[in-house]
């Protein structure tokens, strides 16, 4: 239909008056406000803005959106998949609050690693992804998990730069088991590209554990998840990663993966600054109980559980990071200061992206999440925009 003549000069604009968010409880990286204002500007965070609309979110907490560092999907897609399966399992996540994330691979073939490495890139290169995590297939048989022991390899440099030649500059972070042959020259390969290389699915004993973070290893894959037990006389990679400053360490708080002692250990022991809670979520996140595929390998989910349907090892969660936030604080009673560094600034520091997301800062974008007084999530917005309207009044 023909516009109406006159209407033209007076077309609607889109309202780009800055929004003031107001009374709730803000969680900066000095500390809590009590009574805090937010100022979204366009898609970023402002100092101050004299004639912005007043929103009133008093009885909530308002703190960054949160930054996950492993995740392989939800919404029934993984990042594994094609373009849409890979958009529908971001905007998945992004729904429970995760307004950054890293997309994990799982051992595959190496053609389809690259290939997958290339697709991921784009939708990193269009910033819908913060980077791409290659879990595998670098990794130890003896703590294979829910990776294919018949598309395991040792860490050859070689391959290690063909899959961050693949990712185009998006590598992000690279799982391995330092201890395999060629384990540590892979870790200085790594290092010297500024891509993270994490111990994990390993079987190193301490000393070679410290010998990985002094090769450049920073990050500790789903710390006591695929690795040896904390033993008395051979304290394993768990020791040697929780004690060096230089390491942060991935925690799964779903749970199951970690008995609540253990993870009140490692947190206590690590500190506040060096956890990231991650999802290393599966399709099944954001959705239910089924059948599902993680890379080539069946995966039964039950009672939010999943489990690989032959052999029966835990295959990933179902976590979102509103539940790991809503458990942090509510069952593993941890300050929640501390869960929001485990949930956005650790993460965006170690990814070198701290200066955009992680905290509620001005000049950063306006990334965040609104929580009721119990921790549900109520409302996500992302670059300015809300993802989950918290339909204030
Ligand atoms: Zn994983």
């Amino acid at each position: 239909m023909a516009t109406p003549l006159g209407a033209r000069g007076t077309a609607h604009h889109p309202t780009t008056r800055p929004q003031v968010l107001t009374g709730a409880r803000v969680v900066l990286p000095t500390g809590t406000v009590p009574d805090g204002r937010v100022t979204i500007d366009g898609t970023k965070i402002a100092a101050e803005a004299p004639h912005g609309n007043v929103v009133d979110v008093s009885g909530h907490w308002l703190v960054p959106g949160f930054v996950d560092l492993h995740n392989h999907g939800g919404g029934g897609a993984s990042f594994s998949g094609t373009a849409e399966d890979v958009q529908r399992a971001i905007r998945t996540h992004r729904l429970h609050g995760t307004t950054t994330l890293v997309a994990s691979t799982v051992t595959d073939d190496m053609d389809i690693l690259v290939r997958q490495a290339g697709l991921l890139s784009e939708l990193a290169e269009q910033g819908d992804l913060a980077g791409i995590h290659f879990e595998g297939p670098f990794i130890s048989p003896c703590r294979k998990g829910a990776h294919s022991e018949a598309l395991l390899r040792d860490p050859d440099p070689a391959e290690v730069r063909k899959l961050i030649d693949a990712a185009r500059g998006r590598a992000s972070m690279v799982t391995l088991a330092t201890e395999l042959p060629g384990g540590l020259d892979s870790v200085r390969l790594l290092a010297e590209h500024g891509v993270i290389a994490a111990v994990g699915h390993t079987d190193a004993t301490y000393e070679q554990t410290v010998q990985a973070i002094e090769a450049g290893a920073t990050v500790a894959t789903h710390l006591f998840n695929a690795m040896p037990p904390l033993g008395h006389r051979s304290p394993g990679p768990i020791a040697a990663l929780l004690e060096d400053e230089r390491v942060t360490v991935e925690l799964i708080n779903d749970g199951t993966h970690l008995h609540p002692a253990a993870l009140e250990l490692a947190f206590r022991h690590a500190g506040p600054g060096r956890v990231a809670f991650i999802t290393d979520a599966m399709d099944a996140a954001g959705i239910g109980d089924g059948r599902y595929l993680l890379g080539p390998l069946e995966v039964e989910v039950s009672e939010g559980v999943a489990r690989l349907v032959e052999g029966g090892s835990i295959a990933g969660s179902t976590l979102t990071q509103d539940r790991a936030f809503q458990r942090a604080v509510t069952i593993d009673r941890l300050p929640v200061e501390d869960v929001v560094a485990a949930l956005s600034a650790n993460p965006a520091r170690l990814l070198g992206i701290d200066d955009t997301v992680g905290s509620l800062e001005p000049g950063k974008d306006a990334d965040l999440v609104l929580l009721d007084e119990n921790f549900e999530l109520k409302g996500v917005m992302r670059k300015g925009e809300w993802v989950v309207d918290p339909q204030l009044a």
